[in-house]
């Protein structure tokens, strides 16, 4: 069973809901692919079994001994990454795309192209089983493409381990990391909040589920900080074809628990929120177990 957990901005409590599920089960694969954010191993703290570089692009670097500062390949990179100042040329490492074209024009063959290897994936062990995550270094690119790398380690490692549940946190947003982590998995639980914002976001989150067919749940957060805006959501839920999962108020044992380094089942496990996440993943569950 995959599951990922995703919202359609940040800041909606995906991870700690993330991290509660996580902390329910005695042995399952848990996946961080918010690549450019990643946050679950510092509350969990897992060990590292394998630490993988990953190559996503490239930037062009000029070799001085060689280049006669003719400006042809200022003339022609159209992302603007190269420019003449104090009398050299230089190449900003933020601006290229990694194109290569001015490796070709350039004459005097001055310019090569390096990988950007700084980004990392790790897969190791946490107290609930495993966990696998990457982290895109600062001013790197192609995190969909590390979220595949990230997602395919996972596959690899609850094979190994004849595990049954993968867990995904997933990026905000919409974007190529997002399809990244919905492709393929078996369903979607969106995070949301009773906000304007956060109900539009939900609205384009779910025409992306739909478009890849990806069966989605929706778990309204905080929904006692708007009770109206809740109930058009859960109104919504029943004309969309996204199944209404259930709701928690706004917490602040999230973030002490956080303080802790652990998730809010872990810190408060007799809690009402415990209790109303316990029966909300019982029925992700269930809805998962119909289905097949
Ligand atoms: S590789 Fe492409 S983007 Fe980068 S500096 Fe060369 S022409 Fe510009
Ligand atoms: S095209 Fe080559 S030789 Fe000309 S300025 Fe660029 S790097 Fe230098």
């Amino acid at each position: 069973m995959q599951i990922a957990i995703i919202s359609g901005k940040g800041g909606t409590g995906k991870s700690s809901i993330s991290a509660a599920f996580a902390t329910m089960e005695e042995q399952l694969v848990l996946v961080d692919c918010d690549v450019d954010a990643a946050n679950l191993y510092l509350l969990f703290d897992p060990s590292h079994e394998e630490i993988e570089k990953f190559t996503g692009s490239e930037h062009a670097v000029i070799n001085y001994t060689k280049c006669t500062n003719c400006a042809i390949c200022i003339q022609f990179c159209r992302f603007d990454a190269i420019h003449l100042s104090k009398g050299m040329v230089s190449i900003s490492e933020v601006a290229c795309d990694g194109c290569r074209l001015c490796s070709r024009l350039c004459p005097v063959g001055a310019i090569s192209n390096e990988p950007q290897n700084e980004s990392r994936l790790y897969s190791g062990t946490f107290r609930n089983g495993k966990m696998v995550y990457g982290i895109l270094a600062p001013g790197e690119e192609n995190s969909g493409k590390l979220v595949n790398a990230v997602r395919d380690k996972a596959l690899e490692v609850a094979r190994a381990h004849q595990i049954e549940t993968i867990l995904i946190d997933g990026p905000p947003g919409i974007g190529c990391p997002v399809i990244s982590t919905i492709v393929g998995v078996d369903m979607a639980l969106i995070v949301t909040e009773p906000t304007l914002s956060g109900f539009q976001d939900l609205e384009r989150i779910k025409a992306v589920l739909d478009h890849f067919q990806i069966p989605s749940l929706v778990l309204i957060n905080k929904y006692d900080i708007n009770k109206n805006i809740s109930k058009e959501i859960e109104s919504w839920c029943t004309h969309s074809d996204s199944l209404y999962i259930g709701k928690i108020p706004f917490d602040a044992d999230f973030v002490k628990a956080m303080t802790e380094k652990k998730s809010i089942f872990e810190y408060q496990p007799e809690g009402t929120t415990s209790a109303e996440l316990r029966r909300i993943y019982r029925k992700i569950k269930k809805n998962y177990n119909t289905q097949q």
